[in-house]
């Protein structure tokens, strides 16, 4: 992927584990790999398609300024989402703080920080049987989209569905979502998990009736198994009420563990040819 670097920026900051660090300040060397497609800029030799580097380097400048971080681990992650934030055109950031007055009494060049922050690619399914079905849906939509670091960008059509499972209830709504995201899987499912309660979903009955369910689908093209997390999603190849939303947003993606498209594994389902 393309790329811009800027190459130990110096900013005068107040960072630091100290509170000498804090009132005196020091000096820290910013450097920053901004990864981009530069190929329209380069093409009409238009700045307004690319990234002015002059704004950027005024804007760390200010960013390190405007806010006191104790870590230089923090520093530079806190900088690098700022920067994925604040300029679109980035798909991928590495920025890494040196510092190289570092009070242990003893002579060093520098001491440093890297970090690579980027926007992932997400797939969530969504579904609902319980009060106004679509508006919980929708209100789960706006709480996800209203988190600086994530951008829904296209939802499915949302699809009446009989409940899979044995618990007799009512139908459900069911759909999926492309978003774009700088959390980790973690970070996710705890916000999924934050927005299934404040939409008040109850975990009483397993399989049972809920007024929203969010499940994480697939995460970039990672194999995640962990104790509370598996994705791709382990149920997403059996679930017609997921892999008909997925094909409707995604029909060439290709699943991580099977290796089929999406396209292809609900035509499977549905005992179609391809
Ligand atoms: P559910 O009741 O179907 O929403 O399941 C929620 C539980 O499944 C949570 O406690 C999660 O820790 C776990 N889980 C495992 N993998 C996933 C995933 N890909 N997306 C959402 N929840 C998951």
């Amino acid at each position: 992927m393309d790329r811009i670097t800027i190459s130990d920026l110096e900013v005068f900051a107040f960072h630091g584990v100290l509170k000498e660090e804090n009132s005196l300040g020091q000096k820290f060397l910013i450097s920053a790999e901004l990864y981009m497609d530069v190929s329209e800029a380069a093409k009409d030799d238009d700045i307004t398609k690319s990234i002015n580097y002059a704004d950027v380097c005024k804007d760390i400048d200010m960013f390190l300024k405007n806010n006191t971080f104790k870590l230089i681990e923090t520093m530079a992650d806190r900088l690098a989402r700022h920067l994925l934030i604040s300029y679109k055109i980035l798909n991928e950031v590495c920025v890494k703080v040196k510092k190289p007055w570092a009070p242990i009494l003893m002579t060093l060049d520098t001491v440093s920080v890297s970090v690579s922050r980027k926007w992932h690619h997400v797939y969530l399914s969504l579904g609902s049987n319980m009060g106004d079905m679509e508006d919980n849906i929708n209100k789960a939509i706006r709480l996800l989209d209203k988190e600086e670091d994530c951008q829904v960008n296209r939802v499915s059509t949302l699809r009446v569905t009989k409940p899979v499972g044995p618990v007799e209830q009512n139908d459900f709504l069911n759909g999926a979502l492309y978003m774009n995201t700088l959390k980790t899987p973690q970070e996710l499912l705890a916000l999924i998990g934050s927005i299934e309660k404040e939409l008040k979903r109850v975990r009483d009955i397993h399989w049972g009736p809920r007024t929203i369910d969010l499940d994480i689908l697939l995460y970039d093209d990672e194999i995640i198994q962990t104790t509370n997390l598996t994705i791709p999603h382990i149920e997403m190849d059996k679930r017609l009420f997921v892999l008909e939303p997925m094909t409707e947003l995604a029909p060439w993606l290709r699943h991580p563990v099977l290796g089929m498209t999406m396209r292809e594994m609900t035509n499977l389902r549905l005992g179609l040819e391809d």
